[in-house]
């Protein structure tokens, strides 16, 4: 059971979460070490199809098959490691190593489809935050690609940046516009909104969300052309593409990719200031330069 503890002027709350301490993580120098590597040679991942009897009953499918067999194309099931009462795990495909950079623009359109019903979903119980975190730098404890869906109780304040203003444009089509915004906290950090505002994430309709996939993929793969070029190399330290993204829980809502090629340190914990080593206008160059990916 999550437990939910105010600062001392309650504009922040911190989630006691022990439960979180179980998690089975793949590489990790701990006891649990052991435990994965037995996992490894058994080379059996949870999520992976004919696995399903290892995660807990899904709570949805793409794809055809019966509940908690393989024929699904994405998955989505209750975490066994919970942060908050509500935490779903949605499974990005049949794909133990392919992430959106990789997989079709078809199936990332799935994923996003599973967003959105997964938000409308849950949105009467509280604050719907979906996430992904790609790759072990960025708190990734399984390897197979996958996203979470976290809802936080609507009386805890959270402390998210709002919708920023537009400029430093990378890309856009009919219905989404792709960024970099002035207050940009970290290198190369890319914003998707929608050109509607107003609206919440789970109003997305079946005609958008093909053109989100695609912003979001290509975002993706600009980012990875840009921090591979050599220039850049020598600032990062991410050998393979690590990052984050999250989706605005609320009004107005916008897809934040932030890649964690750096890390955050003493000055920044202490003070909450963010010092960011890349112009945003620098890295909307960059982004522009890393051409238009395929599809
Ligand atoms: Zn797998």
């Amino acid at each position: 059971m999550a437990k939910y503890v105010p600062d001392i002027k309650t504009q922040r709350w911190v989630i006691i979460s022990p439960s979180r301490t179980k998690r089975p993580y793949e590489e990790e120098n701990s006891e649990s070490k052991i435990q994965n590597s037995e996992l490894k040679k058994q080379n059996v991942c949870p999520f992976c199809p004919g696995n399903e009897g290892m995660t807990p009953p899904e709570v949805y499918r793409m794809g055809t098959g019966a509940p908690d067999q393989p024929g699904w194309e994405v998955r989505v099931v209750p975490n066994k490691y919970p942060i908050t009462d509500i935490h779903e795990v949605i499974i990005h495909s049949v794909s133990d190593t392919d992430d959106i950079e990789e997989l079709s623009l078809e199936q990332v359109t799935k994923i996003f489809t599973a967003y959105r019903d997964r938000y409308r979903a849950n949105q009467e119980m509280g604050q719907v935050m979906i996430f992904c975190n790609h790759g072990l730098g960025a708190g990734a404890s399984l390897n197979h690609p996958h996203s979470q869906l976290v809802v936080v109780p609507n009386q805890i304040n959270l402390d998210a940046v709002e919708m920023e203003p537009i400029n430093n444009v990378v890309e856009e089509n009919t219905n989404f516009v792709t960024y970099c915004p002035d207050f940009s906290q970290w290198p190369f950090e890319v914003w998707i909104a929608p050109k509607i505002k107003e609206k919440r994430f789970g109003e997305v309709t079946d005609t958008e969300l093909p053109d989100l996939a695609k912003v979001v993929k290509d975002g993706l793969k600009k980012i990875q052309i840009a921090l591979s070029d050599p220039l850049n190399a020598t600032l990062y330290e991410a050998k393979h593409l690590v990052y984050n993204y999250y989706i605005y829980h609320g009004k107005n809502w916008f897809l934040r990719i932030i890649p964690r090629a750096i890390h955050r340190a003493g000055f920044e914990l202490g003070t909450g200031l963010s010092v960011n080593v890349m112009d945003p206008t620098k890295a909307s160059e960059w982004l522009v330069k890393a051409g238009k990916p395929e599809g």
